[in-house]
């Protein structure tokens, strides 16, 4: 079978492995120029539209109440056009939207009287699992973390790592499991006062178990944070009326 292997062509002749280094020289070219273009045409992660990385009427779409949450504070609702552009982010590899979608969930701390450096001191981020970030490239609750903690004046640090559905599940009901992914946590100093990040909170198991896995290593406190989030389920009662099953944060 070795005999069959073949000679790499670029020995064969000087003439063959100039014309290699020009074919690939040329081929350079064409991914530069793609990549380029890719650059250049900037679109709106909410609604793909060309020039900015979020359009003006997504911006506005952005303004929209962000619904309460019960242990978790909310920037924006995961419906509609907010929910195309979380999305966009998220899916589409629109990074350049992170900034912004950050300085929403600033906005929104600065609402409900967070003070940065006495409230909390220190930024970390639920980690997406490892095969997830690969298809993606990029750790999108990483990447807010990033932009926030820079906005807010605060460091941030890796605090927790992800447990791969492998690890120790002991000790937790197999509708826990499938609900809520385990999370081991390490403070780089004790009596940390956190702020967590997510992108998207949705049944907000997430959030809660990466909330707990930081308390358990000493966290003074830990507030959860992220750029959207479903509205809150409901239950209607006898009588008719809707409230939500647990009291709103
Ligand atoms: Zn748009």
């Amino acid at each position: 079978m070795f005999d069959r292997a073949p000679v790499p062509s670029a020995l064969a002749s000087p003439t063959a492995a100039r014309a290699i280094r020009r074919r690939e020289g040329s081929r350079r070219l064409v991914d530069v120029g793609r990549l380029l273009s890719q650059v250049l045409t900037v679109r709106c992660a909410g609604c793909d539209a060309p020039g900015a990385p979020i359009c003006r009427s997504c911006r506005f779409a952005l303004l929209a109440t962000p619904p309460r949450r019960p242990g978790v504070l909310v920037a924006v609702p995961f419906t509609g056009r907010a929910r195309q552009v979380v999305l966009g982010f998220k899916f589409h590899n629109r990074r350049a939207v992170a900034g912004h979608l950050a300085g929403l969930v600033r906005r929104r701390l600065e609402q409900v009287g967070v003070r940065p450096g006495i409230d909390v001191d220190v930024v970390t981020w639920a980690p997406t699992g490892d095969a997830r970030r690969r298809e993606r490239g990029f750790d999108q609750a990483e990447l807010i973390a990033r932009h926030l903690a820079r906005q807010l004046g605060l460091p941030c640090r890796r605090l927790l790592v992800r447990e791969e559905s492998s690890g120790p599940q002991s000790g937790r009901s197999r509708a826990e499991r499938l609900r809520a992914p385990g999370f081991r946590a390490r403070l780089d100093r004790p009596g940390r006062a956190v702020l967590l990040v997510d992108d998207v909170a949705t049944t907000g198991a997430t959030l809660g178990s990466a909330s707990a896995a930081l308390r358990s290593v000493g966290a003074r406190d830990v507030l959860s944070v992220a750029v959207a989030g479903t509205p809150v389920r409901t239950r209607r009662r006898p009588n008719g009326h809707r409230r939500p099953l647990r009291q709103a944060a």
